[in-house]
């Protein structure tokens, strides 16, 4: 059976391209909140019955497999998987030209299937075949996993290959090819190619999701290596405006994909103004992002919705009556979460964590920006809140990226940390955070804890999935936070508000270190231990307010109002 027979091409109006697409914890071909924002999406398109289809790579090798050694050191593992368990290759191939070589390209078909039974393909695509020289063979092997010339063969693969598989399986009257990020901008010199120059057209056509609210975030390649690897017909020097090539001669990939869309947003209302003002020549809208609700509500959260908001799954807007649930009923749900995580954090630690005490998370990826160790930073003060006010206990988790030195220091960091409060707070870093462990950790969880550098956060989801369930956000007002904070309601914030912080030139470790100690002494440790009640309110504020909005079916709603059928 043709595994494509399923999807007729002709429905197929928007394709969805991302350089990594989190579906679940078994397929190892993610490294973080774009990938799972990704998956996400294609999980509400297909819930929704939207006409997709998705495009990515498919990474044999994976991204690592995380330890921790004794001392902190991040060992990078490297993974195995069978596709083959997973997804159905095709038969029919296509090819591109890397360095005036042919590579062959095939694609493999995983079907993700929508609560109504609409099933959303996602085309992932692998070089890994026989007559392509060895070399080649390795283009889609690992998920950041190279140099800038691995990087820049990858990204040809997903843009370049990824229309020419979509022209082959017959996707040939699309409206919209979303950009996830730039890593896939260089469809749009394909697109150029087919539709005779035509911008208009093909502005028409794409939309541009941007993520990094740095400069240094964003994808650059030297003109020289580009001019090397794409020397096929593409005519790159008429890109020569617009900073698509910049100053240092450098094929700048955001540019690439700013100046050929026609919709343009941020991942939430404050990133929007940020890349507004990255980018004041472009209009950008913003379009906060979302998490796939029944993907990140605990079992125990999950089946205590069905019971008072059955229509949750695929109308999460609905979560709004979780006002309306017994609070006895929400807290026995979320002890049940959690009794799930502490047996699996104590089992992996070697420590005794208890449901009774206050427990925080801090999970993401292991970077600077994130500060990590903000909460470590004056261990002396933590003790003393401990011994006034009761116990505490944190699980942390997440990867440095491997090529990422800071981020591994950060982990080094926290270990010796965590050695210092030996016996007086129990911490476990968690090995190899992954969606599983994600879930785990935002359902089981009292407090969930974001401490980016300002304006670094431009959205930050894992808060979205702990508010989802329940678990109240104490965090530096930076990405969604902005929207979803109300105070002593859905939670607390660190630091001082947006607009004096923004003025601030150290962006102050210092102030908002000590502000992170006063909330917990002043509102998060008394609320717990003394103010259960309200504790439990704001719990269910979370739900009501923020569960109800910060999902993916809000969010693809919009994206095809606002985006792709205009
Ligand atoms: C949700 C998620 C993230 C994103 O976390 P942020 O808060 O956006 O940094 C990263 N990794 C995994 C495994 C996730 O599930």
């Amino acid at each position: 059976m043709n595994p494509y027979a399923p999807f007729n091409p002709q429905e197929r109006k928007v394709a969805y391209f991302s350089m990594e697409i989190g579906l679940t914890a078994e397929l190892p071909i993610y490294s973080g909140g774009l990938g799972v924002l990704a998956g996400d999406t294609i999980k509400s398109f297909a819930d929704l019955g939207i006409p997709a289809v998705g495009v990515s790579l498919l990474y044999k090798k994976g991204y690592f497999h995380q330890e921790i050694d004794a001392a902190g050191n991040q060992i990078e593992v490297p993974v195995q998987w069978e596709p083959s368990e997973f997804m159905t290759p095709l038969m029919e191939k296509i090819t591109i030209m890397v360095e005036g070589r042919t590579v062959l390209i095939q694609a493999w078909v995983y079907g993700v299937e929508g609560i109504k039974g609409h099933s959303v393909p996602i085309l992932f695509l692998d070089t890994d075949i026989e007559i392509n020289a060895p070399a080649d063979r390795e283009i889609t092997a690992y998920l950041y996993g190279g140099d800038e010339r691995y990087r820049l063969m990858q990204e040809m693969v997903l843009g370049i290959g990824g229309i020419r598989v979509l022209q082959m399986l017959g996707h040939d009257n699309l409206e919209a090819y979303h950009m996830n990020e730039g890593h896939s901008a260089l469809l749009t010199l394909e697109l150029m190619e087919r539709y005779q120059h035509d911008i208009e057209t093909v502005r028409e056509m794409c939309v541009f999701t941007t993520h990094t609210p740095v400069p240094a975030g964003h994808d650059r390649f030297q003109m020289d290596m580009v001019r090397e690897l794409l020397c096929e017909s593409f005519d790159l020097e008429s890109l020569d405006h617009d900073n698509i090539i910049d100053e240092k001669d450098c094929l700048n990939m955001t540019y690439l994909a700013l100046y050929h869309a026609e919709y343009i947003n941020g991942v939430a209302k404050k990133h929007g103004e940020t890349a507004r003002k990255m980018f004041p020549e472009y209009r950008i809208d913003a379009i906060t992002n979302g998490v796939h609700t029944r993907t990140w509500a605990a079992d125990a959260m999950a089946a205590l919705f069905d019971r008072f908001m059955p229509s949750w799954p695929n109308d999460p807007s609905s979560l709004r009556n979780a006002l309306n649930i017994p609070r006895d009923q929400i807290w026995k749900a979320h002890l049940d979460a959690k009794q799930m995580l502490l047996d699996f954090v104590n089992e992996r630690c070697g420590l005794d964590m208890q449901t009774d005490t206050l427990t925080i998370g801090f999970a993401r990826r292991a970077a600077a920006y994130k500060r990590a160790d903000l909460l470590l930073s004056d261990t002396d003060r933590l003790i003393e809140l401990v011994e006034t006010h009761g116990p505490l206990q944190i699980i942390y988790a997440g990867k440095a990226h491997p090529n990422d030195e800071n981020g591994k220091t950060l982990i080094r960091s926290i270990h010796e940390k965590i050695g210092e409060l030996e016996g007086k707070i129990d911490i476990c870093y968690l090995e190899n955070y992954d969606m599983y462990r994600a879930k785990l950790l935002v359902g089981g969880v009292d407090v969930w804890l974001n401490t980016p550098l300002r304006p670094m956060e431009a959205s930050g989801t894992s808060g979205m999935k702990a508010a989802l369930n329940g678990v109240i956000n104490l965090s530096i007002l930076d990405g969604w936070w902005l929207e979803g904070h109300i105070e002593d309601f859905t939670g607390w914030r660190i630091g001082r508000r947006q607009r004096a912080a923004e003025d601030d030139p150290e962006n102050s470790r210092e102030k908002d270190a000590a502000d992170l100690y006063a909330k917990l002494e002043n509102k998060v440790l008394p609320y717990f231990y003394e103010n259960r009640e309200h504790w439990v309110d704001m719990m269910a504020y979370n739900i009501a307010l923020n569960g109800s909005f910060f999902n993916t079916h809000r969010m693809v709603s919009q994206y095809v109002m606002q985006a792709y059928f205009q």
